[in-house]
């Protein structure tokens, strides 16, 4: 297994896991190293199905209601797009549909109309990012699972996130999330050339209880571009792919056979 390093495309909506776990991240997107994913994934996939057409058809001035939102849902949990290993997680099919019609409901009644959308999971403009050494990576593709909301104070990029960790204590966790955000946000400037506001993380708990939470707005933008005193993740992570250094976090959260399709090659982890 093997990828020339000169001239990398990457998907822009990856490039939070680029630094979650850059080994399992090279593994997935450069080495291609594939694994079904578990039941709880497609629980994720299938709930941002649903919540995405609500917000698409509402933007399109053609709305659906709830009910037809929790039928994408339930289309998307049935007919998988991807493997799944339905043995991976501890959970079933019947609880795993319990919970993702109670979060696709929760979601079009009680968070999407705080919302005013502009766009929902936007077509970016390629970003490249000259690392050096005849090196350049060019990010692209779409805004997946985010959304583009107006506010009072400008411009705002909420990202839906699913998962069993993404609420806390009744708070939409917003830890190791400005990867993800800040490069939607410097990916919108530079395809509308307007200025940011913020990001947001709304989280829809997996968990039975179904908690959901709408984070404060926070600026992700300086983590990618940096300060004076410390450089920002675009210059780190040119560093590490000119350097060709994509280093094991088995601290991730996403370190579990369920998640991670290296696992099994993996030896840094417990
Ligand atoms: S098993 Fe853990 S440490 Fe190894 S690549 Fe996967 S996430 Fe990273």
């Amino acid at each position: 297994m093997s990828y020339e390093p000169t001239s990398l495309k990457i998907r822009a909506s990856s490039f939070g896991q680029f630094f979650d776990c850059s080994y399992a991240w090279e593994g997935k997107y450069l080495l291609g190293i594939g694994g079904a994913a578990g039941l709880r994934a497609l629980l994720g996939t299938g709930v941002h199905a649903g919540t995405a057409a609500f917000d698409s058809a509402r933007l399109a001035n053609n709305p659906i209601s709830p009910d037809d939102a929790a039928g994408v849902f339930v289309d998307a949990l049935n007919h998988p797009e991807f493997d799944v290993d339905f043995s991976n997680d501890n959970l079933s099919i019947k609880e795993a549909e319990r919970i993702g019609l109670t979060l696709t409901t929760k979601y079009c009644t009680e968070i999407a109309p705080q919302f005013n959308y502009v766009a929902v999971e936007m077509k970016l403009e390629p970003l490249v990012i000259d690392c050096g050494g005849c090196i350049n990576i060019t990010l692209t593709g779409t805004m997946d699972r985010a959304r583009v909301a107006e506010t009072h104070d400008g411009t705002i990029i909420p990202d839906v996130k699913t998962g069993s960790r993404v609420v806390v204590n009744g708070e939409a966790s917003i830890k190791a999330r400005s990867a993800q955000t800040g490069t939607y946000q410097l990916m919108y400037e530079h395809t509308t050339q307007e200025r940011t506001a913020g990001a947001q993380i709304i989280g829809l708990g997996t968990t039975s209880k179904t908690p959901i939470a709408v984070s404060p707005v926070f600026d992700a933008r300086r983590v990618l571009i940096g300060t004076d005193e410390a450089p920002g993740l675009i210059q780190l992570a040119a560093d590490m792919f000119r350097a060709g250094l994509f280093p094991p976090n088995p601290q991730s959260y996403l370190c579990s056979k369920a998640y991670c399709p290296r696992w099994n090659l993996c030896i840094y982890h417990e």
